[in-house]
């Protein structure tokens, strides 16, 4: 296959001009030009990059595991510095929202230093088990209230520890508890369907999981997102809602507006990014003529390619800004990239 012209003149090397010997089939070759120094995916980091300041939390209690934040008027935060779940106190019980079963089993002993009132409700935020995994051991019959979708999915999924839902609700439901109230709401597809955006108006707390990270780069593959484009317009809505505090499910401390405009000016630097590589990259480079009839090599090497750009680009504005830079960078390169051809 003939170099065709390329938009970067050190992805011009041919195969006839290399001197090194061929890989065996399947082993990585050559490094691309300008490969950036951010490790790829499947490949050991000795030593990833130091957290920014922005991404610590205050510290876990190694002997209690957890951390409890109050976020006032009877709303708290309970978490690892990994996954984070809510409850409510009213005057004859407790709502749990979600149960990460990371910490579950320590849920009960989190919510007995505030109150010793029975857990009554359990809302869910969306039915992934890494979330509401561990609801199935807290016991008890408390009513479970989580949006349609969520139903559906529980149900296919059959799993004894993710009870199902004994109240659902399509677009809106407002939870009443004495004097408390939690207002549901669903905004269509964001991270899966039936993700919901959960808000306590007294204490201008909003709970949404997987789509808002403070201080720290979005999970792999821009939160396993089912719907890329759905995701990244929930994350802009999320800026336009009267909260204060945000609790986003994941990571070390809760976040704010700021956070959220963070999180924006990355997607559209990742966004703007892999767009101008998609463009400048040429599809065929100089892939090996034997791989001449392997549609899924051309198509590899070219998104790799675009990669090897969007990473380059980021690092040096974001690698030292956002938490985890190094751990998803590539995969996020990858997401944006399918995302953008495709949908
Ligand atoms: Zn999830």
């Amino acid at each position: 296959m003939v170099a065709v012209a390329f938009a970067l003149p050190a992805f011009s090397a041919t195969v006839a001009e290399s001197a090194a010997p061929a890989a065996a089939p399947g082993h990585a070759g050559k490094p691309f030009p300008q490969a950036p120094d951010i490790a790829p995916i499947g490949v050991r980091i000795d030593k990833y990059i130091d957290l920014p300041d922005v991404a610590k939390g205050p510290p876990i209690d190694g002997a209690k595991g957890y951390r409890l934040e109050d976020l006032g008027r009877g709303l708290y935060m309970v978490t690892d510095n990994g996954y984070q779940s809510m409850f409510l106190v009213y005057e004859t019980g407790v709502v749990v929202v979600d149960a990460p079963p990371s910490y579950a089993a320590k849920l009960k002993q989190a919510i007995a230093e505030v109150t010793p009132l029975p857990i009554t409700h359990l809302v869910y935020s969306h039915s992934h088990a890494d979330h509401i995994g561990g609801a199935g051991t807290l016991g008890g019959k408390p009513i479970i209230v989580a949006q349609e979708e969520t139903l559906k999915f529980l149900k296919r999924d059959a799993d004894p520890a993710r009870p199902l839902p004994t109240v659902t609700f399509k677009d809106r439901y407002v939870l009443h508890v004495g004097s408390q109230r939690l207002e549901l709401s669903y905004h269509g597809n964001g991270h899966e369907p039936g993700n919901i955006f959960i808000y306590a108006p007294e204490q201008k707390t909003l709970m949404v999981v997987d789509i808002i990270f403070p201080g720290w780069m979005p999970f792999r593959r821009l939160a396993v997102s089912q719907d890329i484009p759905a995701w990244l317009d929930q994350v802009r809505y999320i800026d336009t809602l009267p909260f204060e505090k945000l609790v986003g499910g994941h990571v070390t401390r809760i976040g704010t507006h700021a956070d959220v405009r963070t999180q924006i000016e990355y997607l559209d630097d990742l966004k703007t990014t892999v767009g101008a590589a998609l463009k400048s990259t040429p599809f065929v480079a100089d892939i090996n003529p034997a791989d001449g009839g392997n549609a899924w090599a051309l198509t590899g090497d070219y998104t790799a390619r675009v990669a090897v750009q969007c990473v380059n680009a980021l690092a040096p504005k974001w690698s030292h800004r956002l938490g985890g830079f190094d751990a998803f960078a590539w995969d996020q390169c990858y997401a944006m990239e399918q995302s953008l051809r495709v949908d």
